[in-house]
């Protein structure tokens, strides 16, 4: 299963990715942990993401797509992978799509987890005093949504070409939304 989850900052997306991985057995591949790894290691690729995170704009293609091309090339990725976090621009779109074509892979399927947006900015909101993340402050938060909104929602269409999305409601108790999520994959 080579799957992608997608839906707005706070839908989440990344308490489900986990879930789900570990339920089928395949990695869980977020580009914002990554990304928070390396700030948090100081490394280069970390230094060079922050400013963007900070700001709840969009690291560069060029970056994140390197990233993530190293990381599908693990062996950990042979079974399947969760892609949570990318693509997230339409050029991050075609550049997976060309690095699975070149080893003969392809997206299977995309979770597209829908909330209603109010309560997306109160769960990020509640999230900023639990757990301080730099970019959970009320301005960025709005912020990371317009972008999400322009840039990334549009995605949806693309796949749903394809008829590769399923559609699941990501409003109620984690372990409900977990559920739909699996009896969606299996039907
Ligand atoms: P959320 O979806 O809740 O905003 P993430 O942890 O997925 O949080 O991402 C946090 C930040 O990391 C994003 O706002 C962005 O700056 C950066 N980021 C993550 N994934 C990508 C990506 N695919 N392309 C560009 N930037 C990304």
């Amino acid at each position: 299963m080579r799957l992608v989850i997608m839906g707005p900052p706070g839908a989440g997306k990344g308490t489900q990715a986990v879930v789900v991985a570990q339920s089928l057995g395949v990695p869980h591949i977020s580009t914002g942990d990554i990304f928070r790894a390396n700030v948090s290691q100081g490394t280069p690729l970390g230094e060079e993401a922050q400013r963007y995170m900070d700001a709840g704009e969009y690291v560069p293609d060029s970056i994140t797509n390197a990233m993530v091309r190293d990381r599908l090339s693990r062996d950990d990725c042979d079974p399947g992978f969760l892609l949570d976090g990318y693509p997230r621009t339409l050029e991050q779109v075609n550049e997976l799509d060309a690095m699975l074509r070149s080893d003969g892979r392809a997206i299977d399927k995309v979770i597209e987890l829908t909330v209603d947006t109010e309560a997306v900015v109160q769960r990020l909101l509640n999230r900023a005093q639990e757990q301080g993340r730099s970019d959970d402050t009320a301005e960025v938060i709005r912020r990371r949504l317009e972008v999400y909104f322009e840039q990334t929602a549009p995605l949806t269409s693309v796949y749903r070409e394809r008829g590769l999305i399923l559609e699941v409601d990501g409003m109620g108790d984690v372990p409900v939304v977990t559920e739909r999520i699996l009896s969606a994959l299996s039907g």
